[in-house]
């Protein structure tokens, strides 16, 4: 079970499904975000649930399941 700062203020006992499943419409706009560490969406892409986003059919099940074919192509050192 997940929990966080988040859903333990709001009284509840697990994240809802949706929770940082899409990325903050804010930060996307280039603005900053007025909720700050208190918005339920993602500000930077390693915040996003990507299991959660992939059951809710917001990314594809393939989602970062492969290496990139053009990364690797150029012949660039795995990171
Ligand atoms: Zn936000």
């Amino acid at each position: 079970m997940l929990t966080c700062a988040w859903v333990r203020r709001r009284g509840q006992g697990v994240l809802p499904d949706d929770f940082r499943t899409q990325l903050c419409a804010s930060i996307a706009g280039g603005r900053a975000c007025p909720l700050g560490a208190q918005c339920q969406h993602a500000h930077a892409p390693g915040q996003l649930r990507v299991d959660a986003a992939v059951r809710r059919g917001l990314l594809p099940a393939t989602y970062k399941t492969a290496l990139c074919a053009a990364h690797l192509a150029d012949g660039a050192a795995l990171a």
